[in-house]
């Protein structure tokens, strides 16, 4: 039975996203943040896989606080690179990159490539850590493809310049609430905060 539980991270946002899907889903888990919890030097991101590195942050912050704990990792892979950025999307333009020149970079890696070819997919793996229990790990993807330049000032990242499949608009253009219905973060928070629903009610154990 999860009652508490660690969400590894700093952002504000991704903590008020995942007690509002929890909520909004009736599960009542007290959900704490990093900054509600001694500090502890963080790992490098050092995987090579959004897995991996979801599951490196949260089997810290288990073996940290003791606390069942969740993390999460995601970024962009575009299908002509390789999958690249992918684990490097948040660094693509260097070490303290913002999100104007990592995406500006990637605009112009593309620059030559044909509208048929710009596709690719966000991702984001969501790690469950329960100490002596177990580990699980949840994998979402969004597809979709790169326009050929920035629209729009919703979302952050590269989402000014991304159009979700079945989209003619950018993420930079949808509400926050269509993003989330979309897109892969919001899909792996739900599919997770069923998954512990599942969990406490003893079908899982
Ligand atoms: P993080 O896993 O939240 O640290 O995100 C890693 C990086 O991937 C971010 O810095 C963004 O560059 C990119 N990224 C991840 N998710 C999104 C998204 O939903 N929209 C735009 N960019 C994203």
């Amino acid at each position: 039975m999860i009652e508490q539980l660690v969400l590894a991270t700093h952002n504000a946002k991704k903590l008020a996203e995942l007690r509002r899907i929890m909520a909004d889903s009736g599960l009542e888990v007290q959900v704490l943040g990093l900054d509600d919890l001694p500090a502890y030097p963080e790992p490098a991101e050092t995987e090579f896989t959004f897995e991996g590195n979801a599951l490196l942050k949260a089997r810290e912050a288990a073996a940290r606080t003791g606390f069942p704990s969740l993390a999460d990792d995601s970024g962009i892979a575009m299908d002509v690179l390789n999958g690249m950025p992918g684990v490097r999307s948040a660094r693509w333009a260097g070490p303290d990159s913002s999100d104007q020149q990592n995406l500006d970079l990637l605009l112009r890696q593309v620059a030559d490539v044909d509208d048929p070819h710009r596709t690719g997919k966000f991702v984001c793996a969501m790690a469950l850590v329960q100490p002596y229990v177990g580990e699980h790990v949840i994998v979402r993807e969004m597809p979709g493809r790169l326009g050929r330049e920035a629209r729009g000032t919703n979302g952050f990242g590269y989402d000014p310049a991304f159009i979700a499949a079945g989209h003619d608009v950018t993420n930079g253009e949808l509400s926050p609430g269509e993003k989330d219905a979309i897109s892969h973060r919001g899909q792996a928070v739900r599919a997770m905060v069923a998954y512990i629903h599942q969990l406490n009610a003893g079908d899982d154990q």
